[in-house]
């Protein structure tokens, strides 16, 4: 997409005044995709549009996408975005230019009266899940994390020898897909430490969060059928923030040989807001410079279009309320901030690779990036590195020290792309307050 082109599309405005405010994060070229409850709490679909959301249910009802595609008209009233998902690139980019033209300063008087009637203020909107994946797949894309974790690990070689070859990555549990604002429950499980040989059992210790981004696979690819690293980002449908709860003493003692299980698979917050693809294009980027005595990615993984625009400028900030802060009326502590640019892999890599042997991706399926962290310490994304390893307690401003999530303490994610010039594209918030154990 050329300059002008972008320059153009964004600097269109909507009659709906505050989508027009820089900062409010979802302008009219934004339009993330959400699922919410209707009146009768039946899921409907809607787009975020500045303080409020469009339900495009609604829009389909009375007839302001008649002309669209009988498919994609179908996904507007299913219950959750997967049939949407599931329509074809041409559909997807059709319904966003409509829905761009009905909220455009420029729509008739009378176009407006009624998109205005299908208008829910953001506040009053409960959020739901707004895809049923059937399979969601965690990378380990941050060099930073990687080499942090490893450094605790095996100080004498932090980075394993595949790292920067393959993209690594573990099959997750998709079941335990849980939308921000669920309630995280304290996981039991075999934990260290060992004591005469025995591990303990028992709630964990060091519950953990981890900031990731979580992309949704549009159309997918045929089972045997790889897609090349060319082809590998028009997969992507949009991102949503993920938050991979993570039990420190359980995963450290169960990891070897095969990987994460138990550790990661109680829960995954993912956010309410798909932001499409075709929002982000604007802050498209360079993917990370590798350093000079760095392999270059295999030629399945390399393509030149990729590597100068393939990765995403968003910065991503983690927060902890505790309930000490709660009760003061304290705002949340900030934790950490970093960039997705940073990541050693880019989401075209990470699918090229993921379908390299045949595996066969789905609409809906959900690939999150793995802990977004940078190289300084306050960008590191979960207390694993922050508190490092768990020998080293967080201070709070409040006073208060961390190693790992205490009972109600709450932690929240945020992202924002920013670029001059441009609105903000906010993914909003991924929320998750941590409740005790459940007895076995
Ligand atoms: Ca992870």
């Amino acid at each position: 997409m050329t300059d002008g082109f972008l320059s153009a599309e964004w600097s269109r405005r909507s009659w709906f005044e505050s989508a027009n405010e820089p900062t409010c994060g979802f302008p009219l070229q934004s339009l993330p995709y959400c699922v919410f409850a209707g009146m009768d709490g039946r899921p409907r679909i809607g787009v975020g549009i500045g303080l409020s959301v469009l339900d495009i249910k609604e829009c389909v009802h009375v007839d302001l996408l008649h002309d669209l595609a009988a498919p994609i008209r179908t996904a507007c009233e299913a219950k959750n975005l997967n049939p949407l998902l599931a329509c074809e690139a041409g559909a997807h980019a059709a319904l966003r230019a409509r829905l761009m033209d009905l909220l455009d300063s420029e729509a008739l008087n009378s176009t407006r009266d009624i998109v205005c009637k299908a208008l829910i203020p953001m506040a009053n909107a409960t959020l739901l899940k707004p895809v049923a994946s059937a399979n969601y797949t965690d990378f380990y894309a941050s060099i930073h994390h990687a080499t942090r974790v490893g450094q605790l690990f095996r100080p004498e070689q932090p980075l394993l020898p595949n790292y920067k070859f393959v993209p690594i990555g573990y099959h997750g549990r998709a079941s335990s897909l849980v939308v921000g604002g669920t309630p995280i429950r304290r996981p039991c499980g075999q934990t260290k430490p060992i004591q005469n040989g025995i591990p303990g059992f028992g709630p964990t210790r060091f519950l953990d969060y981890e900031v990731e981004v979580g992309i949704y696979i549009a159309s997918g690819n045929p089972l045997g059928e790889p897609v090349s690293i060319d082809r590998a980002a028009g997969l992507a449908f949009g991102v949503s923030l993920l938050n991979d709860w993570s039990a420190r003493d359980m995963q450290s003692w169960e990891y070897q040989p095969l990987g994460p299980f138990l550790a990661k698979s109680f829960a995954t917050s993912v956010s309410p807001w798909v932001v499409p693809m075709a929002a982000l294009a604007p802050f498209r980027c360079p993917a990370a410079g590798r350093a000079a005595q760095d392999p270059a990615p295999l030629p399945y993984l390399w393509d030149a279009e990729d590597q100068k625009t393939g990765a995403i400028d968003m910065t991503l900030e983690a927060f902890l309320l505790t309930p000490a802060m709660r009760a003061a009326g304290l705002a949340a502590h900030r934790l950490s901030g970093a960039n997705l640019r940073d990541l050693y892999w880019t989401p075209a890599q990470l699918i090229a690779h993921h379908t390299s042997n045949g595996c066969n991706l789905l609409p809906g399926d959900l690939l999150a990036t793995g802990t977004v962290s940078g190289e300084d310490d306050d960008t590191a994304g979960c207390l694993l590195e922050l508190t490092n390893g768990g020998a080293k307690p967080i201070l709070l401003l409040n006073g208060e020290r961390r190693n790992g999530l205490e009972d109600r303490d709450e932690v929240i994610l945020r992202g924002v792309c920013r670029r001059e010039g441009f609105p903000d594209v906010s993914l909003g918030e991924c929320r998750g307050i941590v409740l005790a154990f459940q007895s076995v």
